[in-house]
């Protein structure tokens, strides 16, 4: 990364740009080569990407200039999949495209297009899988929203978890920068994020409260609130000529044995007058039966626990239950103990909190996790993360001896107070055993009697509530694995709706509502889908050969030669060296290995032959390529071959 020449003039690159220039005398000629698709203004550095060729970028000569690399990839991206040729909604048509959450658990994300102007709701991540190894995160494809940037208006989140906030700072970035609307906790949640993000612009964020309205271009929209494990959590309604657009976003309702609670029922009265055109609605809990347990018996639950513990108590929660983190510091408080936060997550959500003045301990509560033994065992609860055996998480290092700051003893009570996601089991049960190694007392979700977690999403009886207070005309199910989404579908029909009134989508399905408001239909094209993988600060799209190269080095190993060359005599100098990681064992197949030293000294040499001044890269490929083939053939595995030529 260095200063460009200053006798170069106004260049006028982009950032993102690849560029190289030779001097000529006292000049640089300078020479553009592809051109960028993201913006960065006053690019001011350059970075080398291999001999003569350069690439600006604004940021200095860190891991984070690589999002500009990606300016260059997402070209590929956006000529792949180019979607202009979608027209625009007709006059009178309303447009739902889920961009996200359709077809999984995380990455949410939906935009509605109604004459010139789209609003987009939430912009989620979604945990790596296994067929993303490596990869930190994936966020919703926004090529839809990329092309039409002009006509994205706002950006509007529901509540402050990372399904639906974590997109925001990279795709805020790639849609133009809206103004984002959210109430405070979830705003703060956002700016805590963005900070991790100092290369990206500085959102244009606008708080908002559940009664507030919004105009979003043309577009009027209203909020009510909702019950979830997210204080602050917003439910949208977005008018339109012929009813509105109601999409509460996470909810489970506040209710006493299937008793909604006056409070709750006035949240939701506006709905007895609402002429409700669409709902879309979360299926996350579809398959559970009854309603969700309130949060208020799981309150209960912990407090006795807390009370009767005579040692030490630590609990494990998500450090997305704030509702119940802020409780369980309150019920420490009224008992007289002290309280230890420990793990990032946990320590970040609730300093945000405090910022919101929804976490408001008194003043000594919170102690540092080094003061633990200066307070009798009785008078210490310490809230950690890592519930779901989290390798590195602060619980996981106490269980298995390798916390600097903190030593399970005999004697002290441990509350998993968090269910299993699923994938987790087993290293939920190596945490277990950890523990139990250390002669404590775990209670957890299915072995206690009293109620320590409750999920923040409504179960059938919460969702047939829901379709009955909003009595809607269409329905499109959203928020969960397609198999929920279709049993979602069968639970509205159950309640009488009818099928041509109701479409499952699938991630990029473009629905529309047409007609005057009287049908809804799903049209043949699709917008751009593709997960957008997030590895470190770079995006790239699924075929990223990085992931690529993941898969084979985990699948079949590595494979690499080294063949020195005399470059005077064009012949190798000595048998070349041969490294393998995860392939074979080289050791019992020495006859392969043989053939494979034959092939690299015919290769080499007839590559050479004839040939002034040695082109080494021509070699390299040709190596490749020609023991690829002959591995494969021998072994039926594809190593990553990479071949390392030395000349002297
Ligand atoms: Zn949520
Ligand atoms: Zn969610």
């Amino acid at each position: 990364m260095n200063e460009i020449p200053k006798n170069i003039q106004n260049p006028k690159l982009k950032s993102g740009q690849r560029f190289s220039y030779h001097k000529q005398g006292n000049i640089h000629v300078l020479h553009k080569t592809q051109q960028p698709t993201i913006k960065i203004n006053n690019p001011i550095f350059h970075k080398k990407i291999s001999r003569g060729s350069y690439q600006y970028s604004n940021t200095k000569g860190n891991r984070r200039s690589r999002i500009e690399v990606q300016g260059i990839q997402n070209k590929t991206t956006f000529i792949k999949n180019k979607t202009n040729l979608i027209p625009p909604p007709e006059k009178g048509v309303i447009r739902i495209i889920p961009l996200g959450g359709v077809e999984e658990i995380g990455k949410n994300m939906t935009a509605i297009e109604i004459g010139n102007d789209i609003i987009v709701i939430d912009a989620g991540m979604q945990f790596k899988t296994e067929d993303t190894p490596g990869i930190d995160y994936i966020i919703p494809n926004t090529t839809y929203l990329e092309e039409r940037k002009d006509k994205v208006r706002a950006m509007i989140v529901t509540h402050g978890h990372l399904d639906h906030i974590g997109g925001i700072p990279l795709v805020m970035s790639r849609i133009g920068n809206p103004p984002l609307y959210s109430r405070n906790l979830s705003i703060l949640m956002m700016k805590k994020r963005q900070e991790e993000f100092p290369h990206l612009p500085l959102l244009n964020t606008q708080t908002i409260e559940k009664d507030s309205v919004i105009y979003a271009g043309d577009i009027h929209i209203r909020f009510f609130g909702v019950t979830h494990t997210m204080p602050d959590s917003l439910g949208i309604v977005i008018e339109t000529p012929y009813g509105s657009i109601i999409t509460p976003g996470d909810y489970k309702l506040d209710q006493i044995d299937g008793v909604v609670t006056p409070k709750e029922e006035k949240e939701y009265a506006f709905l007895d007058k609402e002429k409700v055109l669409l709902l879309m609605t979360d299926s996350t809990n579809i398959e559970n039966e009854g309603f969700a347990l309130p949060e208020i018996k799981v309150h209960e639950g912990l407090e006795k626990l807390i009370k009767q513990g005579t040692g030490r108590i630590i609990i494990s929660a998500f450090a997305s239950s704030i509702t119940r983190l802020t409780k369980i510091v309150e019920v420490a408080e009224s008992f007289g103990k002290k309280v230890i936060l420990d793990g990032r997550s946990l320590k970040t959500n609730m300093e945000v909190c405090e910022q919101a003045g929804i976490f408001k301990p008194k003043k000594g509560t919170i102690i540092p996790v080094e003061d633990v033994d200066k307070y009798p065992p009785n008078k210490i609860l310490i809230m950690m993360t890592g519930a779901q055996g989290e390798e590195f998480s602060a619980l996981s290092r106490a269980a298995n001896k390798t916390h600097k700051k903190f030593t399970i003893r005999s004697g002290d009570t441990i509350i998993l107070s968090s269910s299993i996601v699923p994938g987790n089991e087993i290293a939920v049960q190596h945490l277990k055993d950890n523990l139990s190694r250390h002669g404590v007392h775990i209670i957890s979700y299915h072995t206690s009697e009293e109620y320590i977690h409750a999920t923040g999403h409504g179960n059938q009886e919460d969702i047939k509530w829901l379709h009955r207070k909003t009595h809607p005309k269409f329905f499109i199910p959203i928020h969960g694995w397609h198999s929920m989404l279709v049993k979602h579908k069968e639970i509205a029909m159950s309640l009488g709706m009818s099928e041509e009134n109701i479409i499952v989508p699938d991630n990029g399905s473009i629905i529309e509502i047409i007609d005057n408001g009287t049908k809804m239909i799903l049209r043949k094209e699709k917008a751009p889908s593709g997960p957008m993988m997030v590895d470190g600060f770079s995006i790239g799209d699924e075929q990223d050969v990085v992931i690529r190269d993941r898969v084979m080095l985990a699948q079949d190993g590595m494979f690499v030669l080294i063949a020195t060359i005399d470059s005077v005599t064009g012949k190798l100098r000595k048998s070349p060296d041969i490294i393998s990681r995860g392939f074979i064992y080289l050791k019992e197949n020495q006859e392969l290995l043989h053939q494979v030293r034959l092939i690299i000294k015919k290769t080499v040499e007839d590559e050479i032959h004839g040939i002034n001044p040695i082109n080494f890269d021509s070699i390299k490929t040709a190596l490749g390529d020609n023991i690829s083939k002959f591995l494969f053939q021998k072994t039926a595995k594809r190593p990553i071959v990479i071949p390392v030529l030395l000349s002297i």
